[in-house]
């Protein structure tokens, strides 16, 4: 072999070295959980034969089914119990940018309507947490007529166990008529899943 062609061969590594060094590095992927709340035999809040279980798992399936920028991860995607930890083993392991836990609401007072938004305060990631529930918040206001609470704090078991940011999103009171009437509508749900879609799609 000439010493020209070794000193080409020599140079093909190095050449593909700054090659893939050169290379700009891909964005880094966000990761979303999205929580549907209840499942089996844990039917969560019920009025008549309409089921809190039943109306997140539809709503977490809709986020998932569109299109968006961000990996959507889901705890559950049909009707299967699951016990709160392995809710957050499942999410302590994957370790995503944020977690959406979606409830529907009861109240005594079948008065007492709108969405509301709850961070816990006893883990490290209640500040992080609480600015994005209120720009989920913000983003809700800007794209629905409902009622906004504005974001509570409660020490419940995802919220806190959660090693990342976490908030759980109360759709409405099921107890409410005018509540329940968009919660179990189709095309009212897709508006929901499509502002949580488009919101999670913003996250850097
Ligand atoms: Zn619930």
């Amino acid at each position: 072999m000439k010493n020209t062609t070794k000193a080409f061969l020599f140079l093909i590594p190095i050449a593909s070295f700054l090659f893939i060094s050169s290379k700009p590095l891909e964005p880094k992927k966000i990761n979303i959980v999205i929580d549907a709340s209840h499942g089996g035999n844990d039917y969560g809040v019920i009025s008549n034969s309409i089921t809190e279980k039943q109306i997140v798992e539809q709503v977490t399936n809709k986020i998932k089914s569109l299109n968006s920028n961000v990996v959507i991860h889901l705890t559950r995607s049909d009707d299967t119990f699951l016990s709160y930890e392995e809710r957050t083993d499942f999410i302590n392991k994957l370790k995503p940018d944020l977690v959406l836990s979606l409830h529907v609401n009861s109240s005594l007072n079948n008065k007492t309507s709108g969405l509301e938004f709850y961070v816990a305060k006893e883990t490290e990631f209640f500040e992080k947490s609480n600015e994005i529930a209120q720009r989920l918040h913000d983003k809700f206001s800007k794209d629905t007529n409902l009622k906004l609470s504005g974001i509570k704090t409660g020490p419940f078991y995802i919220l806190k166990r959660s090693e990342v940011p976490a908030v759980i999103v109360e759709l409405g009171y099921l107890t409410n008529e005018n509540d329940k009437k968009y919660l179990i509508d189709d095309k009212e749900q897709n508006k929901i899943a499509k502002s949580i879609s488009e919101f999670i799609s913003e996250m850097k």
